[in-house]
């Protein structure tokens, strides 16, 4: 008995639409690193096709994902030495640039090379000064065998609508690649709520995955995975007796407890409080005492439940992750890439 995590391939390609539908004239750069945010990059490479290029973070992962796909890979934290650029051509991976220390590496590439040069705007992670990529940006044009592919920033607070950082950082790009063609800046949240980020390429993340970075508006986004597991044991609680480690919960009156068997051990976060929402029979009960490592109690008092049915833990209209990462003070994000191989994951229509 074990958890599983499905994968829906009509809300992968639901949510590929609202991109196209925020961002029509934009090309899409998909972002599947970490897995494809925990949704695991074999179940959906495949149904990106209309994407035009796919992003990952590291070599490692785009070794993966080659043996699955065709399309372009763009390597967001480009390469760190001769033997990583061979591989990356190998490959056939476009790298970002966003450090000194690589453009002398690529400068002596003996293949031709598609780059991504990166301007830092403000987030102050990675990318160039302006200075330094006003310099690359002169190295490489003169670089016969080095195609600058398109120019790149990041947001650091696009999910933070009116945030004065978007439009500070917006404006420094502009001003520094105006006479670009190819110009990618907006991530998930920009796509949805900056227009003006778009330029023409963007590069969606989060949204593909039904997730949305607001937690006010879910912008018809529908959840890709769906996390469940069977309840495998049932039992009444008197007033008075606790559930689980800690003795972290009492029951008040009598109340019906379901053990589910889905815990931090698979993914499930040890941090969500008393009262997080699990759907079981189509009804919200609460999350009650600590998440062990297997298994979770559920107080399913006010609603018919047996062995073996199956209780969904997000990944539903009516219990979003995002409800999850409020109750387990995280983000949707960690918690959709913390799933653990233990989980078993199905393709879905
Ligand atoms: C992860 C990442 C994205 C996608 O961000 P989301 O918030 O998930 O849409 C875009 N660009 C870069 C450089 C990234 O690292």
């Amino acid at each position: 008995m074990s958890a599983i995590a499905t994968i829906s391939q009509s809300a992968l390609l639901h949510n590929l639409s609202v991109v196209k539908q925020y961002a029509p004239q934009a090309k899409i750069v998909a972002v599947v690193k970490a897995n494809a945010y925990g949704h695991r990059l074999n179940l959906v490479a495949p149904i990106l096709e209309n994407a035009n290029v796919l992003a990952v973070s590291e070599l490692q992962e785009a070794q993966i994902l080659r043996q699955i796909s065709n399309k372009p890979i763009l390597l967001l934290s480009g390469v760190y030495s001769d033997e990583q650029l061979q591989q990356s051509i190998d490959l056939n991976c476009q790298c970002v640039v966003h450090h000194m220390s690589q453009t002398a590496l690529i400068n002596n590439s003996m293949q031709t090379l598609g780059i991504w040069l990166k301007l830092d705007t403000g987030m102050h992670r990675l990318g160039l000064s302006t200075k330094e990529y006003q310099q690359c940006y002169t190295d490489f044009k003169s670089n016969p065998l080095i195609n600058i592919e398109c120019v790149m920033s990041h947001f650091a607070c696009a999910d933070e609508l009116n945030h004065l950082m978007n439009q500070t950082q917006l404006k420094l790009f502009n001003t520094i690649t105006q006479n670009e063609n190819n110009r990618s800046m907006a991530n998930s949240a920009a796509i949805l709520t900056l227009p003006e980020s778009h330029f023409n390429i963007v590069r969606p993340g989060i949204m593909l995955y039904g997730v949305s970075p607001f937690s006010d508006d879910s912008f018809t986004l529908k959840p890709v995975m769906q996390l469940l597991a069977p309840i495998i044991s049932i039992k009444t609680l008197q007033a008075g007796e606790s559930v689980g480690y800690g003795a972290t919960w009492t029951a008040d009156k009598p109340s019906t407890i379901a053990i589910v068997a889905i815990g931090y051990g698979d993914g499930y976060p040890r941090h969500a409080n008393n009262n997080t929402p699990v759907l079981i029979n189509n009804t919200l009960c609460p999350l009650v005492g600590r998440v062990s490592m297997d298994m979770i109690a559920v107080n399913v008092s006010n609603v018919k439940v047996a062995i073996n049915d199956m209780a969904i833990l997000w990944g539903d209209e009516k219990l979003r992750v995002e409800t999850i990462a409020q109750h387990s003070n995280t983000i949707s994000y960690e918690l959709l890439t913390n799933v653990s191989p233990r989980v078993n994951f199905i393709s879905v229509e």
